[in-house]
């Protein structure tokens, strides 16, 4: 299937496939926005929920949105939080919307589809997820159902709210029957949305129900519209998921497994804390520009990390944000190269490497 080449968004084209890095309330962990600013990096995903309990829509509307905020150049993207649905303790899902209680504060935040369009229009985010209904992998069919019938009453009335200069995407749900995914596909892309993502994926099936799912919906899509699925970012499923018909993927993968002491390479992930980098005096990759691959080696990155010293999460943090850059380059003009990379990712091979996805 032929890949759109671009998403119009109102701070400028972004080429697709395009990976977005997570900065749940704005700010990438452990990496100051100028270097992000720096490194190039044109869209992020942050999650609206979280933004709205801290800073707060107040703080967020005297700086004129997110973007004023934070100082990125980019597009934000901004996530509903139906996702944290899956997180139990946390949240009630109703008949009108979801409650959220954070985790820190002990706030709660009840979310209908009016409210989440009025707090991502106030975030001025780019592209705006619509509330969904997600429930957890191993749910009955008729919960699997209720989600469908409730996610397409929700996408009617986020649909019908639009906000200046921000694109809207509807999610399709269904679980992992094949006839009620046609069906969540029919009703959502029968609304106004200007995109469409796949949800309720990658929370804990085989890897076949995935697949499956994917080559069911993916058809069900016009052409025109961007598709995105939603937090799933280790290159191997990049490559396969944007071979099957993926536009957009976003993951905590690259910058938490930076945090956890994993290097992202062409060769495949390097771990970092492992003894044998204590006399090894290469950069973490040769031949990459990163500030990190500059002035850092592997013996030094390792004794940083035996030391606790807070910039090691920062150094692995770009490094790795720095291979996603490269890495997406390749998916979109050397699809053989990024193929080649990509293989070194498998599971199989890198067991230690965390692909979990909740961020
Ligand atoms: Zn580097």
């Amino acid at each position: 299937m032929q890949a759109r080449a671009e998403l119009d968004l109102s701070r400028g084209k972004v080429e697709l496939p395009l990976f977005l890095p997570v900065a749940t309330r704005g700010f990438v962990k452990a990496t100051p926005m100028q270097k992000i600013n720096e490194m190039n990096i044109k869209a992020l995903i942050s999650n609206s929920v979280h933004l709205t309990i801290s800073p707060g829509l107040e703080t967020l509307e005297k700086t004129e949105g997110i973007n004023g905020y934070t100082g990125f150049k980019g597009s934000y993207f901004t996530d509903s939080g139906g996702f944290q649905i899956l997180r139990k303790e946390l949240v009630k899902v109703e008949r009108d919307g979801i409650l959220f209680r954070d985790r820190k504060s002990g706030k709660a935040i009840r979310v209908t589809p009016e409210v989440s369009s009025e707090i991502q229009s106030k975030i001025r985010s780019d592209v705006a997820m619509m509330l969904d209904d997600c429930p957890p992998y191993g749910a009955e069919t008729k919960r699997y159902s209720q989600s469908v019938k409730r996610t397409y009453e929700w996408g009617k009335i986020f649909s019908s709210l639009k906000a200046h200069n921000q694109k809207r995407f509807g999610i399709i749900q269904g679980g992992f029957e094949g006839e009620l995914r046609s069906e969540s596909a029919r009703l959502m892309t029968s609304l106004e949305f200007d995109g469409f993502a796949i949800g309720g994926l990658k929370i804990g099936e085989p890897k076949e129900f995935t697949d499956r799912v994917l080559a069911k919906t993916i058809p069900l899509i016009p052409k025109e519209y961007p598709v995105y699925l939603m937090g799933v970012g280790d290159p191997l499923s990049i490559v396969e998921y944007t071979k099957a018909g993926i536009d957009i993927f976003d993951s905590t993968y690259p910058t938490r497994n930076a945090r956890h002491g994993f290097a992202l390479t062409n060769g495949g992930p390097v771990n970092l804390k492992n003894a044998k980098h204590s006399n090894d005096f290469q950069p973490i990759e040769s031949g990459c520009s990163c500030e990190t691959c500059t002035f850092y080696d592997k013996s030094m990155l390792r004794e940083l990390h035996k030391n606790e010293d807070p910039s090691f999460q920062y150094l692995m943090t770009i490094h790795n944000l720095d291979f996603m850059q490269r890495f997406m380059e390749s998916v979109r003009n050397d699809t053989e190269k990024a193929w080649s990379i990509a293989k070194n990712f498998s599971k199989v091979n890198n067991s230690e490497v965390n692909y979990d996805k909740v961020g």
